[in-house]
């Protein structure tokens, strides 16, 4: 008689993610799906018509395992015309399965589990990792038999200082300072500290880094010799003039730095999963060797196409406006609520708090209202390791007009009726 073995799980605290979770809801029930962050309307017909006329033409085999040199040629072109920085496509770039495989090959390149680190003795590798914190990087660090070591973002949601929903025409303030205390910071580092991962702009808070975050973070990487992951997926999608500042602009930081893109958010093609990795060519050499066992290659039309597409600057350059006059557009639905807001500074999310109309827990209330009201959305909750509640939903602006309006009108009646 055969009996079931316990099978040990390599990660015994995680689920099935949140996005995959309040998505089938919202499918399930026929919500309005503001919570997993993609566009509910198409890429341009001018990329689909490129992908088709590649596979036309025949690209329709492996691709060379770092990349086809004519989009990794692109890529190196649009970096050195957005942030005058140069990388060499042979040896520094790297096309990778969205930027999930690149996040994954890039930690699993660097982290260790028993490196001799001084006078501790052998232990795992830590990794610097700011929070709320997007999903994959904590599963990533603990396969590698990392630990993650947790910095608190100082505005949660940039949610302290909440303006109410009825001030949006009010002029634009900005929530003074950094929102990462870097005295903090140089506390948690350990002799063990080997990475620090950044996401700029910031998903789920949107929070936008400054000149003088690089600069800090340079000194903490000069001074204990550390690696950076720098996720950049949102670099066209930035709000009110303000600049991205990629990590690769400060130049000891390019040094160290794997800064990570994906063309699912630029270009509105989540599901193709086509992303890239920059990185020095000694530190790409050993990248490319997990990548090559974690995918080999990448869909090689796809790649043609985007290489082509990207010979056009018009379409990223105007990602900004674009997606600024969506945040606008929903905030401006819910500006007679009782939720409160800062306006997003990057990214196509939108927190919002909910304190000051009910104490429901943010997991409780995000599923409650895709079936109550059929409005989903992401409790921010999700991204903390303890799971800390600070009563704010994460709402995507990815969409199409009409759907952000209905989503609104839903939610300000919600909040009047509570
Ligand atoms: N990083 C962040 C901050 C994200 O929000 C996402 C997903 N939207 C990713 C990485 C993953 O990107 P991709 O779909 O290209 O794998
Ligand atoms: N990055 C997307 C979000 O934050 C989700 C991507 C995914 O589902 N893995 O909503």
């Amino acid at each position: 008689m055969q009996t079931t073995q316990a099978f040990p799980s390599k990660l015994p605290q995680v689920g099935t993610t949140i996005f995959t979770v309040m998505s089938k809801l919202a499918a399930d029930t026929g919500a309005l799906n503001l919570s997993q962050g993609y566009p509910n309307f198409n890429t341009d017909p001018v990329l689909i018509e490129l992908v088709a006329k590649a596979m036309r033409d025949g690209y329709n085999q492996y691709a060379p395992m770092p990349g086809v040199p004519v989009l990794r040629e692109a890529i190196a072109q649009k970096t050195a015309r957005c942030y005058n920085v140069t990388y060499n496509p042979e040896t520094e770039i790297t096309v990778t399965t969205g930027a999930t495989e690149a996040i994954y090959a890039a930690i699993t390149t660097v982290v260790q589990p028993d490196r001799n680190a001084g006078p501790r003795g052998a232990g795992p590798d830590e990794v610097i990792v700011f929070e709320p914190a997007y999903d994959s990087y904590v599963p990533a660090i603990e396969l590698s038999g990392g630990k993650p070591v947790f910095v608190s973002l100082n505005s949660p949601g940039r949610s302290e200082g909440c303006i109410p929903a009825d001030a949006v025409d009010a002029p634009r303030v900005d929530t003074p300072g950094s929102a990462i205390d870097w005295d903090v910071v140089r506390g948690k580092i350990t002799e063990r500290t080997r990475l620090i991962i950044v996401n700029t702009p910031h998903n789920p808070t949107g929070y936008v880094w400054s000149a003088d975050d690089l600069n800090q973070l340079a000194g903490i990487v000069q001074k204990y010799n550390l690696f950076v992951i720098s996720d950049e997926v949102y670099e066209h999608i930035i709000f009110d003039e303000r600049t991205h500042h990629s990590l690769m602009q400060q130049p000891l930081l390019r040094e160290r730095t794997f800064v990570v893109g994906s063309f699912g958010k630029t270009f509105h093609t989540t599901g193709w999963k086509i992303g890239y990795c920059l990185a020095p060519a000694n530190l790409t050499a050993e990248f490319r060797k997990v990548h090559q066992f974690v995918t080999f290659s990448v869909s090689t039309p796809m790649q043609y196409a985007l290489a082509e597409y990207l010979q056009d600057p018009a379409p990223y350059e105007a990602l900004p406006a674009f997606y600024q006059r969506k945040r606008d557009l929903f905030l401006q639905s819910i500006r007679q609520s009782r939720f409160q807001f800062v306006p997003s500074e990057g990214t196509f999310f939108q927190n919002v708090s909910y304190a000051g109309i009910t104490d429901e827990p943010d997991y409780d209330l995000a599923i409650r209202l895709t079936h109550d009201i059929g409005v989903a959305s992401i409790p921010v909750s999700v991204f903390y390791h303890e799971r800390i509640d600070h009563k704010i939903l994460r709402f995507c602006f990815a969409k199409d007009d009409e759907t952000l309006l209905q989503a609104g009108e839903r939610l300000t009646r919600w909040s009047l009726s509570q």
